[in-house]
This record gives structure tokens, sequence and C-alpha cells, in this order.
């Protein structure tokens, strides 16, 4: 098999041509560095993608908290993980990095807040 797949880990975003089979990935052209291969190979075989999102405060100083999974999580879950998020309130003290969901969807990733709310 091959396509063309963009390369988004940068925002150079190269349009790599990429030829796999059912196991691995085979080669790679048309990329800029080789941080392609990587992502080309996750692409194809495992793609995630960091999810991001808010979630209502009950009680704090700001009435929503921003967050982020601390890395990606498979890309057919996204959605089931944002309607798992959308059950959740958090309460302050929240600081950058705290953990808000643990192990969501046992997937093994966190969901963590990015900034703080008193
Ligand atoms: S191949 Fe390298 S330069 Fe091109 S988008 Fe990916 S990381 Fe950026």
């Amino acid at each position: 098999m091959n396509d063309e797949i963009v390369c988004t880990i940068c925002p150079t975003s190269c349009f790599v041509q990429a030829e796999w089979n059912d196991t691995e990935l085979l080669s790679i052209s048309r990329q800029q560095c080789k941080l392609a291969w990587d992502y080309i190979e996750s692409e194809i075989f495992d793609p995630r993608r960091v999810v991001t999102t808010t979630l209502p405060v009950e009680g704090g100083r700001f009435p929503l908290v921003s967050v982020r999974s601390e890395s990606g999580v498979p890309k057919d879950m996204v959605m089931d993980v944002m309607d798992e998020l959308a059950n959740v309130v958090a309460h302050p003290p929240i600081r950058v990095g705290d953990v808000l969901v643990p192990n969501v969807l046992d997937t093994g990733i966190d969901i963590v807040a990015t900034r703080h709310v008193d």
C-alpha cells in the first residue's frame, strides 16, 4: 500500500509519500527530516490524538478549567473520551499538571489540567 500522509509534527507540514505492508512501514520520501518516520508509522498502524477540552469547575474562581490528555489517545477512542469527560466536574484548587481524570477509559492515559483555578 502507499499514500501521501501529511506530517504534522512541525509547521512545515511535509507531504510524505509512504509505502507499507500489513505489518511494517517500508519506505518514506519527500520528508524534510528524520522525525517523519516514527510519526508516519504511528499514523498508519496506531494513530493517536491528544485530546483537549474544558471541564466545568464547581466553586472555583473560573467556571471552566482547560485540560488535555498527557499523550495521544487512540484516534478511534477520541469521541469516547470526550463523552467520558462530559460527565466530569472539577473542584479547586487546581494546579497545572494536576491529574483530574486518571487512566481515562483504561487507556493508561491521564487527563491533566493546563491552567490554575483557585
Ligand atoms: S518531516 Fe520533519 S520538517 Fe517535515 S513536517 Fe515532519 S517534522 Fe517537520
